[in-house]
């Protein structure tokens, strides 16, 4: 039903969330894209997954009490990329793809004849979205096909869904400019009245709500945010047919917007109370909206306290229009549902709640907040009492940990001058220049998968686990040396997750059994959760780096993970500062060095491909963390002597604004994605005076595409031409376990034949 805005009033709802995971609850998603795209099976039975998840996710909502249903919400990849297909934005090299499904995958992943879009993270989480590409060329045009049969599908089932869109500010903001193009931003007159066409559109169909997430607005990284609000939404809501306008922030504080926001027509304004703050809210003018209120953590897996976010509630009565309760951000980012998770002791139980309980808290206290707290007392005072039982558990406050944290002085992650160091570790290694090496996985392959399965089940024992292990280490070492590259590496078999494979060996940690969550297209993690103090019992990789050793005539790189990235790929503790649980992680890491020195490891590499990824997505508050990011690094990474070589890698991301902390992680080497986004990073790493070793990845490993020798040699001169040879490490961008023994053999055999090129 189309609405005349001058006499528009919006249709009343008291709970929601500003979306849901897509993945499925056994990711049945995963399973029916890689079948699609492995030739498996046909569109069909895709698409008949699709419908059937959706429809799923529609009734669990509508099952719990949650009374506006948001739609479009499925991806078969990506949300961001989806709104590059919505407004005819896909780059000229994947429009000569015709099937448009097709032209999708190609765009995500990359095919034969096309080189995939980039990925980065969604702002501060560990999703990753399709980077769009704007340039001059691009048309813009609307092609509303997919969020409307996503509502018609709603209707159809008897649901008033509310569809989601990426809004025009943030789809601009972070899409990329190609061949020197202006920034998208200024694009934004071309967008905007796209989106008013979609308003129509979406009225005519008879929606009575649309959210337009616009998370963008809680940073302060882009300039005018505010004034841009205002025009943008101020034009929508001025849209002569449309349904009420609901604009969505999440992840942060919107303060500078909120106010501009409620200058224009739309009727409400979804703002996230657990990273943000209710005072900014209360003071924005947003008396005549409707204000969609996070205060239930839609990122984190701890149970609300819900007395507590019943005051924030209260807090606002009076002070806006009206309130409507809701998840911080979609629950997109943790997992389904707690149920089936019969590993946990009831302790740490009652601490949770996933998916489908974060949705019973919101309804709750929809309910709370309507009718008063006696309403809700039963779920109330559970809530009370479970999380009572936090402040005094042991295994959180554990005297040996507190007492090594107090000790800590800065001698404890400072090492030697880079330059003596790198004296003594050339002497001992002597590695050719352009030295070659991997960044730690090889495939898992489905006998690896088989294998941890069987011993998960109790069909194989230990003994045989490792069996199968070491025989994948042998090959792994054998498919190196036979390819020819200079440091080794062990494969990593023994990993189902380079987080979660330590998470399950550290006490503090607690590892999900089907807690996964999306990561990028159909790559799902399984997040472990960091609930208490961190102590190590026992070495975690020792044995597996010494069998790899013994097997290798060249040295083997130990492989860890850091402290910050276990911390960002983990749901973790909130009852301290992030920067004393970085701290108690880098003191096992660092035992973990030593151990691995002890047993003849001349290198140790420590991954921190997540250190962007938890920067502050507000300016002020980046100094702090980076501050303790590296601390915690230098921890984990001092505690060995000068001739140990450490490398750390670090992707997924532009490393532009934390390139001066990637230079203080003092890192002997330091590999780098750098291969999609050809190389900028080696001219910013130039820009701060970074004197230490670099390997910027020469390949895309991404994709499944082999890159050919002089494809590579190309990417390799480039690099030559910021660094010269005897900084230079050659390797691909990432791990290699999501490829196939086949592609890495020939992707590696023509890296090596680029280096021996150059050289
Ligand atoms: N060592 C890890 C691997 O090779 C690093 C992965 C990553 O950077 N995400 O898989
Ligand atoms: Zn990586």
């Amino acid at each position: 039903m189309s609405v005349d805005t001058t006499t528009h009033t919006a249709q009343p709802f008291t709970a929601t969330v500003p979306g849901t995971a897509r993945i499925g609850a056994n990711r049945e998603l995963k399973r029916a894209v890689e079948a699609y795209w492995a030739g498996r099976s046909d569109r069909a039975a895709l698409e008949a997954v699709a419908v059937d998840l959706r429809a799923t996710s529609r009734r669990g909502l509508t099952g719990t009490g949650i009374d506006s249903v948001p739609v479009n919400t499925f991806s078969y990849y990506d949300q961001v990329l989806d709104t590059a297909v919505m407004l005819g934005a896909l780059p000229q090299r994947v429009e000569a793809i015709s099937d448009p499904l097709d032209r999708y995958f190609a765009a995500a992943r990359g095919s034969d004849d096309v080189t995939p879009l980039e990925m980065t993270k969604w702002f501060d989480t560990n999703y990753h979205y399709i980077v769009p590409e704007i340039g001059p060329d691009t048309a813009f045009t609307l092609d509303a096909t997919r969020v409307l049969t996503e509502l018609a599908e709603a209707t159809a089932d008897g649901v008033d869904g509310r569809p989601v869109v990426v809004g025009p500010i943030t789809f601009l903001a972070l899409s990329k400019a190609v061949d020197n193009a202006a920034a998208p931003l200024t694009r934004l007159d071309e967008v905007v009245p796209l989106y008013v066409d979609l308003l129509g559109r979406l009225a005519e169909a008879g929606a009575q709500w649309v959210q337009i997430d616009e998370p963008i607005l809680v940073t302060d990284t882009v300039e005018n945010l505010p004034a841009l609000a205002e025009s943008v939404y101020s034009t929508l809501s001025e849209a002569r047919s449309r349904p009420s306008i609901l604009v969505q922030t999440y992840f942060g504080d919107a303060r500078e917007s909120l106010g501009a926001l409620g200058r224009t027509g739309v009727e409400a304004v979804g703002v996230d109370l657990v990273a943000g703050g209710v005072e900014s809210v209360r003071s924005a003018g947003l008396g005549g909206k409707i204000v969609v209120a996070g205060v239930v953590d839609g990122r984190n897996v701890w149970r609300t306290d819900l007395d507590a976010a019943l005051g924030v509630l209260e807090s606002l009565r009076g002070s806006v229009g009206s309130l409507v309760v809701s998840t911080s951000c979609s629950t997109l980012h943790v997992p389904y549902t707690l149920a089936g998770e019969d590993g946990l002791d009831n302790t740490l139980r009652g601490w949770l709640a996933f998916a489908s309980e974060k949705h019973a808290e919101v309804v709750a206290l929809a309910r709370a907040f309507a009718n008063g707290r006696a309403d809700q007392a039963d779920v109330f005072d559970a809530a009370a009492t479970a999380l009572a039982s936090r402040a005094d558990d042991p295994r959180l406050h554990v005297d040996a940990v507190r007492a090594r944290l107090t000790a800590l002085t800065s001698a404890d992650w400072t090492r030697s001058d880079s330059a003596a160091r790198r004296t003594v570790q050339d002497a001992a290694l002597n590695l050719p220049t352009l030295a070659t090496t991997t960044i730690g996985s090889y495939p898992q392959t489905t006998d690896i998968r088989k294998a941890r399965q069987a011993l998960r089940t109790g069909t194989i024992d230990a003994a045989e686990y490792t069996h199968h292990m070491q025989a994948e280490i042998a090959d792994v070492i054998a498919l190196q040396e036979q390819v020819g590259l200079d440091v080794l590496v062990h494969g990593e078999p023994e990993r189902n997750d380079m987080v979660q494979y330590f998470a399950e060996q550290l006490d503090g940690f607690f590892a999900t059994v089907n807690g996964w969550v999306q990561s990028y297209g159909s790559r799902c993690v399984r997040p472990p959760i960091l609930f208490g103090d961190v102590v190590r019992p026992a070495p975690m990789t020792v044995d597996w780096f010494a069998y790899a050793q013994s097997l290798a005539s060249k040295p083997v790189k130990g492989m860890l993970t850091g402290p910050v990235t276990i911390l960002a790929w983990s749901f973790v503790r909130d009852d301290q500062p992030l920067a004393d649980t970085a701290k108690q992680v880098a003191l096992a890491i660092r035992d973990e060095t030593v151990d691995l020195e002890q047993s003849g490891a001349a290198i140790i590499q420590v991954d921190e491909p997540a250190l962007r990824e938890l920067l502050p997505l507000r300016a002020a508050d980046r100094a702090a963390y980076l501050d303790w990011a590296v601390t915690a690094f230098r921890l984990s990474t001092a505690g060995v002597g000068d001739a140990t070589q450490i490398h750390t890698h670090l992707c997924y991301s532009e490393f532009g604004e934390v390139i001066g902390a990637i230079a203080d992680l003092d890192a002997d080497v330091t590999s780098i994605e750098a291969a999609r986004s050809h190389m900028e990073v080696l001219a910013d790493l130039n820009g701060i005076g970074f004197a230490n070793q670099v390997g910027p990845g020469v390949y895309d490993i991404h994709s499944p595409r082999v890159p050919a020798a002089d494809e590579v040699t190309a990417s390799l001169r480039e690099a030559l031409a910021a660094v010269p040879a005897d900084r230079l490490w050659v390797n691909p961008d990432c791990g290699l376990k999501t490829r196939t023994t086949g592609e890495v053999t020939e992707a590696l055999t023509n890296m090596v034949a680029a280096a021996h090129a150059v050289r």
